[in-house]
């Protein structure tokens, strides 16, 4: 018998049939013998009614009553599926992330783990006790209700699974598992049966919205293993597990394409020390998130530097830049839109030679220009047109053969 947790998206809980469907699934765990901690989720679009409902009082709510206000979701919920649990005769027992032993730092609606005491959860499991926890949430050292940021749940999960010792950790989602390309925009993409956590990260940072980051680093710091899987079918999901030998033998394991992307290019910028310095601590200070960053060869003392952000940023980043324009001398600023970012990754690469030139191959041979690149350890990104982005996808997907194997 094993020790499971479980936890539950939004979708998979989005209502009282689907929380049927989920009692039913964990009875059947339960009635196997095996203990279960069960995360969920607020139900779908829950979170975002309420964040509404604050915006319609206040332009700017305060950030604790958010966090009072969000996970009252989950609190819902985890009372919720305890009910249908206990239609089916199985004991369960809700308990809110404060309750539960989570502790966090004080940061309202973004709060980091501290420490988790789980004394109630391993006394009401020693009692038979399925334990239904809301996810994203806990308190501050003080007993302010805190919450983990958008996404959190996952964390719960991962970071439960972690204290108490879990055998299993599985992601139930609407998905069947991390594909090798979106199948929305490749429709040959396939499941992966096994990813390292590296590489899964990459593709999280790629535009894959499998999983919550943070909660990947958070699985790979403690070495947690954990499967993501559809609530919806029985199927086997994929296992996101430290790297081992023969996952080198995948050279790509996946290919990721995030639309909706904006490149900033500053031209004639003088070329000396402390201009990228300066361009940089405006945008920081502007809290905007840039992705990649290439500077030109100079010429004549002037040199040109593009960067990319999502094109939500854009308008921000513009008005950011304005007044150092001048201030460092540069001849103007220019912005694109319609751009999207293209990446493949695999820690195979590491291993292997030839990625670069297969995957720029393949793109000039679908007719599609590459406008910048850039690469890490695991990945190579190009940034491409957006209307070629799905054809591109689809192109580098079948060059690197992901529909293949297993
Ligand atoms: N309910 C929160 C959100 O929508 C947390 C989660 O679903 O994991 O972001
Ligand atoms: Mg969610």
């Amino acid at each position: 018998m094993a020790l499971f947790v479980q936890k539950y998206g939004g979708t998979s809980v989005g209502s009282v049939e689907r929380i049927k469907k989920v009692a039913q699934h964990i009875a059947e765990f339960y009635r196997q013998g095996h203990d279960l901690v069960v995360v969920v989720s607020a139900m779908s679009g829950v979170t975002d009614q309420l964040l509404k409902l604050a915006s319609q009082l206040h332009p700017e709510p305060s950030e604790r009553e958010i966090d009072v206000l969000l996970s009252t979701g989950e609190q819902t919920t985890i009372a919720l599926l305890s009910i249908a649990l206990h239609a089916l005769k199985i004991p369960a027992v809700s308990l809110t992330g404060a309750q539960a032993g989570i502790i966090t730092d004080g940061r309202h609606t973004r709060a980091k783990i501290l420490n988790i005491s789980p004394k109630k959860i391993k006394e009401l499991l020693r009692l038979r006790n399925v334990v239904v926890v809301a996810g994203f949430q806990g308190q501050n050292i003080e007993g302010h209700i805190t919450t983990l940021g958008r996404g959190g749940s996952d964390l719960t999960a991962i970071a439960l699974a972690a204290v108490i010792h879990a055998q299993c950790c599985q992601i139930y989602t609407d998905v069947e598992g991390v594909f090798t390309a979106d199948p929305r925009i490749v429709p040959t993409a396939r499941k992966i049966k096994e990813i390292s956590y590296d590489e899964l990260l990459e593709m999280a940072a790629s535009g894959s919205k499998v999983m919550q980051a943070r909660s990947v680093e958070f699985a790979k710091k403690f070495k947690v293993p954990f499967e993501v899987r559809s609530s919806f079918t029985n199927a086997a999901g994929t296992i996101v597990k430290e790297e081992v030998h023969t996952m080198e033998k995948v050279v790509v394991r996946a290919v990721s394409l995030e639309p909706n992307q904006a490149k900033v290019t500053i031209l004639g910028v003088p070329d000396k020390p402390g201009i990228a310095a300066k361009v940089f601590s405006r945008i920081a200070e502007a809290e905007i998130n840039v992705d990649m960053i290439v500077q030109n060869i100079s010429d004549h003392g002037l040199t040109d530097i593009t960067f990319t952000v999502h094109k939500d940023w854009l308008k921000k980043a513009l008005v950011a830049l304005e007044p150092i324009v001048s201030e460092i001398g540069a001849r103007e600023v220019r912005a694109t839109e319609g751009i999207a970012k293209l990446s493949v990754v695999g820690i195979g690469m590491r291993s292997h030679s030839g990625v670069a030139a297969l995957l720029f191959s393949a793109l000039a041979e679908a007719g599609v220009n590459v406008q910048m690149i850039s690469t890490s350890e695991i990945k190579i990104a190009v940034i491409i047109d957006e209307e070629v982005g799905k054809k591109a996808a689809q192109v580098v997907h079948d060059a690197f053969k992901l529909d293949q194997f297993v």
